[in-house]
């Protein structure tokens, strides 16, 4: 890590659970400013972290993700990295599932991953310096049954997160791709079926053991903290039992 990015103000969406408020606390305890955003606020709070501001946020509402941002950079300067972290996790049947669902992982997923980074792309672009980390998943790289919406909401994040990274390279701005396999989150509570949900934990005890948040956060890190030269553009990483 180079030192002007030991203290830059880092963003995560989706910190209230999971994988986001383990990031949340990995970038905390790194030095870093935070803005942490996701509809549960009281959760981030909760986490008790310096220098850290939060904001109620519904991440498909681009103009209030603009106006939290404004604020915590009056207070702690440019955005040094965006983490798009929020996602919802909506599996079902194609011929059953309610197309309210396919929705709504559209709306979060893609909707939005796209109104985070215009939240900071051009700021970035002019300061020739920034780095946004997407959050994806394997079933953005292969796909599972149940999971047609969901697969399709997570290759476009990989598609978009290098067509992005293709166009402002030239700016010495890294765009970066995190694809997790299974992590032990609240992601698949959400899900209504409940033979789907049976079958998605006895999938996950089949591995043994999946792996939990902060390996997920530990690897963010690591993808920030190298040099602003050096852009890791993807990093895959999953229970090395997960198939
Ligand atoms: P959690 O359900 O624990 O966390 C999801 C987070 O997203 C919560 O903080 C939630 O906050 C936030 N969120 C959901 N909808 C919105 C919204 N409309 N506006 C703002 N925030 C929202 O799941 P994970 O930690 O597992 O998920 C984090 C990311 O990791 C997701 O993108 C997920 O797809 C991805 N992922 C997870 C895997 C896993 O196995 N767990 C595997 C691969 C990828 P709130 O409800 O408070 O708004």
């Amino acid at each position: 890590m180079t030192s002007s990015q030991n203290k830059e103000l880092v963003v995560i969406t989706g910190a209230s659970s999971g994988i986001g408020a383990s990031m949340a606390k990995a970038f905390s305890h790194a030095g870093h400013p935070l803005l942490l955003l996701a509809r549960r606020v009281e959760r981030m709070e909760e986490l008790k972290l310096d220098n850290c501001m939060t904001a109620k946020i519904d991440v498909t509402d681009l103009d209030a993700m603009k106006a939290a941002i404004t604020k915590a950079e009056a207070k702690f300067g440019p955005v040094g990295c965006l983490v798009n972290n929020a996602g919802v996790m909506l599996l079902g049947a194609a011929d059953v599932q309610d197309p309210a669902e396919w929705q709504k992982m559209v709306d979060v997923n893609v909707m939005g991953v796209l109104n985070g980074i215009h939240s900071v792309l051009g700021n970035m672009k002019a300061r020739k310096s920034g780095t946004i980390i997407n959050v994806s998943s394997v079933a953005g790289r292969k796909t599972f049954g149940n999971h047609a919406a969901y697969c399709g909401t997570k290759f476009a994040v990989h598609a978009m997160t290098e067509n992005i990274r293709e166009e402002v390279a030239p700016f010495d701005v890294r765009m970066i791709t995190i694809a997790p396999g299974a992590v032990e989150t609240e992601l698949l509570g959400h899900t209504t079926d409940k033979d789907i949900v049976a079958g998605y934990e006895s999938w996950k005890e089949s591995m043994g053991s999946v792996i939990g948040p902060d390996v997920i956060a530990d690897a963010a890190l690591y993808a920030w903290q190298q040099p602003k030269s050096v852009c890791i553009r993807e990093i895959v990483l999953a229970s090395t039992r997960q198939e």
